[in-house]
């Protein structure tokens, strides 16, 4: 291994400053050290962001606050968490196992990076890792997207992302001196269009904590996976909805693990607003959301599985 300085800044302000092109921000470490472990990234300084002030608690209000910093099982078991955005805690309960869901953080998750194989490969430089092919669009491409704005057909496979999504939730960011609010749509848009991009992160913009408006919605969340735990989505879909009587206001379906982004369709959204959910309702959404799908030779089996997934949870949403 590589040699690398550790270090462990008390201040926000003191991360920044040791933040650099070269240097990687660490948290629970799952995703980091195995990079670190096959060669994948070989940062000169690690900044260890959990000694952060503030980045442990979650806050409940008009908005909910859920600190960086703040673990997967915290959020998996958080009573309030659980009341208010069952969606998030759906989600949070199928990530992994529970010895990583008592390490990883909800920051790391968020700015995981890629999980297909060829990135994962020591030996192997794909287009994501500044290469000139994308090995699995040729090869194995059995767990790839089904839409892309690029030629890297790797899919965004964060749990939360899928349901902070579907809640509306920002991500705040220090960016430099600033303090920016990221909706999940801006905290995802550059791995749309660039290849090399897992997120819209720079190498020095920190994650402080995520917000969620709390407006009375209901929310829900489903995946399916080849392994019943540790194990990542083959497609997830979240939704969420203020439910009044029987008809959706404000509806939100999103996808995970079938694009660099969540995927979420305006016109699926706006069929939806007003309508109760009957098999027709969500079947009909479930082929606006999956029009534009181009399955690949190895990937076309995700297809059925994202309509099953929708129809799904807008009726887990309801019912
Ligand atoms: C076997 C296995 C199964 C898994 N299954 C799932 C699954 O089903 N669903 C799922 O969502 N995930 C899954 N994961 C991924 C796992 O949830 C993530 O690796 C973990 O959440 C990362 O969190 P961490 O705190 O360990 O981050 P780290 O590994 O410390 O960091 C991950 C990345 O985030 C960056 N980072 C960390 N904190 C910040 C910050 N504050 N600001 C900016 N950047 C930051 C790091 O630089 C790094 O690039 C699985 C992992 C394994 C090993
Ligand atoms: S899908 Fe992306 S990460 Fe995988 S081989 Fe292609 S370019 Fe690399």
């Amino acid at each position: 291994m590589n040699s690398f300085e550790y270090v462990s800044p008390r201040t926000v302000d003191s991360a920044i400053s040791r933040a650099t092109v070269g240097s990687r921000f660490f948290a629970g470490g799952i995703d980091m050290l195995g990079e670190m472990k096959e060669y994948i990234a070989s940062p000169q300084v690690l900044v260890n962001v959990k000694e952060l002030p503030a980045t442990r608690d979650v806050a409940s209000g008009k908005t909910w606050t859920i600190g960086v910093n703040v673990t997967i099982s915290e959020i998996e078991q958080h009573a309030g968490l659980k009341a208010v955005f069952p969606g998030l805690q759906q989600a949070a309960a199928e990530v992994g196992s529970p010895q990583i869901r008592n390490v990883a953080t909800v920051g790391g998750n968020l700015a995981q990076h890629s999980r297909c194989w060829y990135y994962r490969h020591r030996d192997i430089q794909c287009l994501k890792r500044g290469g000139s092919t994308c090995y699995a669009r040729e090869g194995d491409n059995r767990y790839h997207s089904l839409f892309t704005g690029n030629p890297c057909i790797s899919p965004v496979v964060s749990n939360l992302a899928i349901a902070l999504a579907a809640l509306d939730a920002k991500v705040i960011v220090r960016r430099g001196r600033d303090e920016v609010a990221l909706t999940i749509p801006e905290f995802y848009a550059k791995a749309w269009d660039n290849p090399e991009a897992h997120h819209s992160l720079g190498p020095t913009d920190l994650i402080l904590r995520v917000q969620i408006p709390d407006e009375g919605r209901a929310s829900a969340y489903k995946q399916i996976s080849e392994k019943a735990s540790f194990d990542w989505a083959l497609v997830s879909c979240a939704a969420a909805a203020k439910v009044d009587g029987d008809k959706l206001r404000q509806p939100r379906v999103v996808l995970g693990a079938v694009a660099p982004v969540p995927y979420q369709v305006a016109a699926a959204h706006d069929y939806l607003e007003g309508r109760e959910v009957t098999d027709d309702v969500a079947g009909h959404a479930s082929e606006i959301i999956l029009k534009e799908a181009l399955a690949l030779d190895q990937n076309g089996y995700k297809v059925p599985i994202a309509r099953a997934l929708i129809c799904r949870t807008l009726k887990q949403l309801v019912g």
